[in-house]
């Protein structure tokens, strides 16, 4: 049995005496111990009395105070009750000022409003979730930058202290469940050394201002989620906010009365009813918390508790706090045992949080951890077994006694000589591995272990870039010239990128050697957060990327395919392959090769990952006739077989990666490329309402795209076209407002399934008749839609020689073709509508007129299908020739064994598909089989 006072340390804190010491005494009066304060609750404004003399603080439920230049006027922006909460929160942690809020988060979030764009902050790799969710937020919107390093370890910090830029770093201790120690005061003291200006913040929820006043140890703003120890007993949510420098306190005070997310009377009134037994309560929690460590202990458990002397950094906790806490945790090395222990107490009861009057128990990887996948739990060093004891006020020797018998009932302790004895594990730690190892072999067989191949259209902007970004809508369309994937499965728990068009970019990479220990798996039936999870992005950039000497535009895609590859992941299954890109769209000409490479990648670990599956085509039926009784017929819906609910998939998982590529991209190119057709996209934030349409009649259309190889810089043209707005808004504004009209023409012209062919493309285009030269046509016609939206472009300054060039040889005789630049940035390419019966000879012409001036065509038609996958079920050919097979789901033939097998049929395909030129490549990939689309 432990004596209680062992858990007491003598407060070295000197808190403040109330009342003024007497002269005549001999002796003066002591300061008041904490729970001496904690049980008193002062007046914060002496001259206001209760006009009842009520002994308890009134809950002033009110949202107005009458009067003029009284001291309350609105509760937003101050209410009696919360001043009397935050006068007594500041006392008891040694504060100036204090602050009551709505919650833990919400008081980060008051916290964090100090920052600013551009600057830098440093914060744990092992900190509470939502902690991490909103500085995600801050980094994904706010412009700012977050390192998240080791903590515990305080040199992990000194690299990423930049003076000037550095603005926070925030700390928690002891971490959760493992009770890992930070030294906040070794961090202040080196952080304020290098960076004076950096405010250094810590989360006290685990500790409570009794146990941990960081403010005496350099911080500068502590803050609580109250909701926990302060409350007591987990019938509020609330959060407080503690610092001492007055210039934190104005900006922060700003803050919560502009957003309005302080306290409200009622539950201030709770939290500072509860506040008042916080002292009496930790005492009696920390006290059982210790017992219960070391009867854990002597047991044999491997026990989580800074109380216990072998707790690796408890002296540093001891220099900073009063005591241990009231959370603890043990590990039994056995899941199922863990399991049967946790389901057998009586007392303590299964549930999240901590801080309560109530005991609590739980099991972190089935519960609070359940969403990060057993390999990044182990390699955070969380063990699977952990129970983690939140300690209550009951009686200790209950408590012991309900776990003590939920340690036997469990089967892990026995009665020998009258005391409680550990039954040996079965399952060693050595063993646990082993059989981690055994189950990962099995879930190995439920990976995809054949060849995908898959492709993606491109996309062109038809009409209406530029004026896109000013809330006019713009029509798109996927461009059948395609990006290709290839996956080829290995067996070497490698994972390997080869992208033959960027520089042919080659890398592999050990999956063992992937920052599992960042990632946050998404599971099936859960969508991405909105913002990518940078942790993982910086995890990957540091750990796997940095030290690769990689051109931009693979350095990009590779960090792309692994941070699609690594969210995808569940639990153990790793699938192992090389994938090969490939793609007949010139890259970075504004024609959507990153938007098509992001849907490849995405359907290929979609697939590979099992998270989408490809349904098998209705049985073929045979389709008797007079000549041919038993020809075959195999429907061509096939063609449009991939569901649509396997089709958003892929879409939401493309756009992921084109978030990767990036940073904030609209979703236009994206649903494109996977869709397929048409689509009017209308940025939201304007006059008109935002989203996208898709042009449900669209025809697919011929069109020449030509590179026109002149490098464009997107955010100078786009930074242009708004400045010529803002210096001339009347003569710009209704240039927008005509590429409104047009784009809305268009649209109605595509969509429309009443419009002849030729009518359609003779809206789109111009008369040829009258287009005598470039100049005449664009005064004369109006109505050609494609030379309007051009003029306009043009006039906004964001067309360039090459492109008028390209322009006046498509317009010049014999051709007469209407030409615009197209993409947002201001058209690194052309694009000339080819009306149908337009002569091959005279095409080929034109072709070589123009490579003559060393710009590169490529015909192509616009607004056909999305998104390709070559049919597992067999190919078409291979169909006729086996009925019989067509019947059900049918396997594809087997891929052989190895990726770098020689002689392997995969190994062929692999490099067929590597081989083709360009302009083989998508016939070659037509003739792999069948390939079903969007
Ligand atoms: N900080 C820590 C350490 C927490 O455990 C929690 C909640 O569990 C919070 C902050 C957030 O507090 P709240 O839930 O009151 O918003």
């Amino acid at each position: 049995m432990v004596s209680l006072d062992k858990q007491h340390f003598e407060p070295r804190h000197n808190l403040p005496t109330p009342e003024p010491e007497s002269p005549s005494l001999p002796r003066s009066r002591k300061p008041y111990r904490f729970s001496t304060l904690c049980a008193t609750v002062e007046n914060p404004n002496p001259g206001h009395k209760d006009q009842h003399g009520s002994s308890s603080v009134p809950i002033y439920q009110t949202a107005t105070f009458k009067g003029v230049g009284g001291e309350y006027d609105y509760s937003r922006s101050g209410n009696p009750t919360r001043t009397h909460l935050e006068h007594h929160i500041a006392k008891i942690s040694s504060a100036q000022h204090a602050f009551a809020v709505s919650s833990g988060m919400a008081a980060l979030d008051v916290i964090t409003r100090i920052l600013k764009p551009g600057c830098h902050v440093i914060a744990g790799d092992d900190i509470y979730g939502g902690t991490n969710r909103l500085l995600t937020y801050l980094r994904t919107h706010m412009g700012v930058t977050v390192h998240h390093v080791d903590t515990t370890t305080p040199s992990t910090i000194l690299p990423h202290l930049i003076p000037g830029k550095t603005a926070m770093v925030l700390l928690e201790t002891p971490t959760n469940p493992l009770l890992k120690i930070v030294d906040i005061a070794g961090i202040s003291s080196m952080v304020k050394e290098k960076c004076p200006d950096a405010v250094i913040v810590v989360d006290n929820t685990m500790m409570s201002p009794y146990l941990q006043r960081p403010l005496e140890h350099g911080a500068d703003i502590v803050y609580d989620s109250a909701t926990k120890y302060l409350s007591g007993h987990h019938d509020l949510m609330a959060g407080v906010i503690t610092c001492n420098r007055d210039d934190l306190a104005k900006q922060m005070a700003f803050t919560i009365n502009s957003v309005g997310n302080a306290l409200t009377p009622f539950d201030s009134f709770l939290l500072l009813r509860g506040t008042k037994t916080l002292a009496i309560r930790m005492d009696r929690q920390q006290a059982t918390a210790m017992l219960v460590a070391q009867m854990l202990q002597t047991l044999g458990f491997v026990v989580h508790y800074p109380g216990l002397p072998n707790h690796p950094g408890k002296e540093i906790h001891e220099r900073i706090a009063d005591g241990y806490g009231a959370v603890l945790s043990f590990e039994t090395s056995d899941k199922e045992l863990s399991e049967r222990i946790v389901g057998a107490t009586r007392l303590w009861g299964i549930s999240v949080s901590f801080g309560a009057v109530n005991s609590l128990i739980s099991m972190p990887c089935v519960m609070s951890h359940a969403s990060i996948d057993p390999a990044t739990r182990a390699e955070r060093g969380l063990p699977e077994d952990l129970i983690r004891l939140c300690v209550g006020i009951e009686d200790p020797a209950d408590l012991l006694d309900d776990l003590q018998h939920a340690l036997l009932e469990a089967g892990a302790i026995t009665v020998a000589a009258n005391d409680f004895i550990r039954i040996p594990n079965a399952v060693s730690k050595a063993v646990e591995k082993l059989a981690l190892g055994e189950r990962r072999t099995q879930k190995e067989g439920e990976t995809e272990d054949r060849e995908w191949f898959v492709s993606a259209p491109g996309k062109v902007i038809l009409f209406g870039e530029h004026a896109v970004v000013h809330g006019v809508t713009a029509v798109a369309a996927s461009v059948d010239l395609r990006c290709y994937g290839l996956t080829s499965p290995r067996h070497d728990n490698r994972i390997s990128v080869h992208l033959t068009n960027i520089d042919n970019f080659y890398h592999e990479w050990d999956l063992d050697a992937l920052p599992w220990d960042s990632v946050v798996s998404v599971l099936p039936g859960e969508e991405h957060p909105e913002t990518l999870d940078q942790r993982l992005v910086d995890a990957i950039n540091t750990r796997v990327l940095s030290a690769e000497n990689m051109p931009p535009k693979s350095y990009a895609a590779a960090l792309a395919f692994l941070y699609l590859y690594m969210t995808l992941t569940r639990g153990e299954t790793r699938p192992s392959f090389n994938i090969t890109v490939r793609s007949t769209l010139p890259v970075g000409a504004g024609l959507g090769s990153s938007a098509s490479f992001s849907a490849c990648i995405a359907t290929a670990l979609l697939l590979l990952h099992r998270r989408v599956e490809i349904p098998p085509l209705p049985a073929p039926s045979r389709v008797p006739s007079d000549n041919d009784p038993g020809h075959l017929h195999i429907s061509h819906q096939g063609r449009r077989a991939i569901p649509p609910t396997v089709a958003e998939e892929i879409n939401r998982w493309a756009f992921v990666a084109e978030k990767v590529l990036h940073g904030n991209p609209s979703g236009v190119d994206n649903a494109i490329v996977v869709f397929g057709g048409a689509l009017a996209y209308t940025k939201p934030g304007f006059a008109r309402k935002g989203g996208m349409e898709k042009i449900h009649g669209f025809k697919s259309l011929k069109f020449l795209l030509i590179d026109s190889k002149v490098g464009r810089d997107t955010k100078k043209l786009v930074a242009n076209v708004a400045m010529k707005k803002a210096e001339e808004p009347e003569l710009v504004n209704a240039m927008f407002q005509a590429i409104q009209s047009i784009c809305d023409e268009a649209r109605r012209a595509l969509d429309d399934p009443e419009l002849t062919r030729e009518e359609l493309l003779s809206a789109l285009s111009v008369c040829s008749a009258l287009l005598a030269t470039y100049s005449t046509a664009c005064s004369l016609l109006n109505q050609a839609l494609i030379e309007e939206n051009h003029s306009y472009l043009a006039s906004l300054g964001v067309s360039h020689d090459s492109l008028e060039l390209i322009r006046e040889k498509t317009a010049s005789e014999p051709y007469r073709l209407s030409t615009k630049l197209t993409g947002a940035g201001g058209g690194g390419c052309a694009v000339t509508l080819v009306p149908d019966e337009f002569p091959t000879a005279k095409l080929r012409a034109l072709n070589e007129d123009l490579r003559s001036e060393d710009f590169e065509p490529y015909l192509t038609s616009v607004g056909g299908s999305g998104l390709g996958i070559l049919s597992p079920y067999n190919h078409e050919s291979h169909a006729r020739a086996q009925p019989d097979l067509y019947k059900g789901p049918i396997s594809p033939p087997p891929t052989p064994a190895d990726f770098s097998e020689a002689g392997s049929s995969a190994k062929r395909v692999r490099e067929q598909f590597t081989e083709a030129t360009i302009d083989e490549l998508s016939q070659w990939a037509e003739s792999q089989g069948m390939w079903l689309f969007v």
